[in-house]
């Protein structure tokens, strides 16, 4: 999406490009259905994958967090993460994140406060980076929903350790087993015409 998002600055989320707003949409509107009854803290994710079939199609696969009486939580992040896995996509090239508090007692935080990803959702944004050969886009959506600020993953966690630390080669594993998983890897091949820019174009 390099070609046609602005980095690092908040913008209304109507100057991004078309499968920019859809996927903010989405996050915020998975956030919904978030679990959480013990932090009363809601988050959506939407990970973007581009198909592998010489088209521009777009998918988009939705996850929020879900908690549990022993706080062993998942993510909203990790959620699609795995939820796209069990789809066979093991590939995206952004994710778009939106999260924000239900307290009745906390007050709104600022229109443009934003929720970054945690930690480990970091570390297997990087397992996903690596799988798709590119430096993820991190679409972080404001608290007003109306506007976002696009980050690559190698800014929200620099100097990364990942499986090429380990001397792995994992492009074997960027395709799922069934016959129904989504390969990786279009956008690269075409760069720097992206999804993104052909969309906005649109
Ligand atoms: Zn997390």
């Amino acid at each position: 999406m390099k070609a046609a998002v602005t980095l690092g600055k908040l913008l209304p989320l109507t100057e991004y490009p078309a499968v920019v707003q859809r996927l903010a949409s989405e996050a915020v509107r998975v956030s919904s259905n978030a679990y959480a009854p013990y932090s009363l803290f809601t988050v959506g994710a939407a990970l973007l994958h581009e198909e592998a079939n010489g088209t521009d199609d777009v998918s988009i696969t939705a996850g929020c967090n879900y908690e549990n009486c022993v706080y062993q939580s998942s993510c909203a992040e990790r959620c699609a993460i795995l939820t796209a896995n069990a789809q066979g996509k093991r590939c995206a090239s952004a994710i778009a994140v939106y999260g924000r508090s239900i307290k009745a007692d906390v007050p709104n935080p600022p229109f443009d406060a934003l929720c970054t990803p945690c930690g480990v959702c970091r570390q297997f944004l990087v397992e996903i980076s690596q799988l798709s050969e590119l430096d993820l886009d991190i679409v972080l959506v404001s608290f007003d929903t109306k506007h976002a600020k696009v980050v690559k993953l190698s800014t929200m966690l620099p100097e990364n350790f990942g499986p090429k630390d380990l001397g792995m080669n994992i492009s074997q594993w960027s395709r799922g087993n069934s016959a129904a998983s989504t390969p990786c890897k279009r956008a690269r091949d075409d760069a720097p015409a992206t999804v993104a820019a052909t969309l906005s174009t649109n």
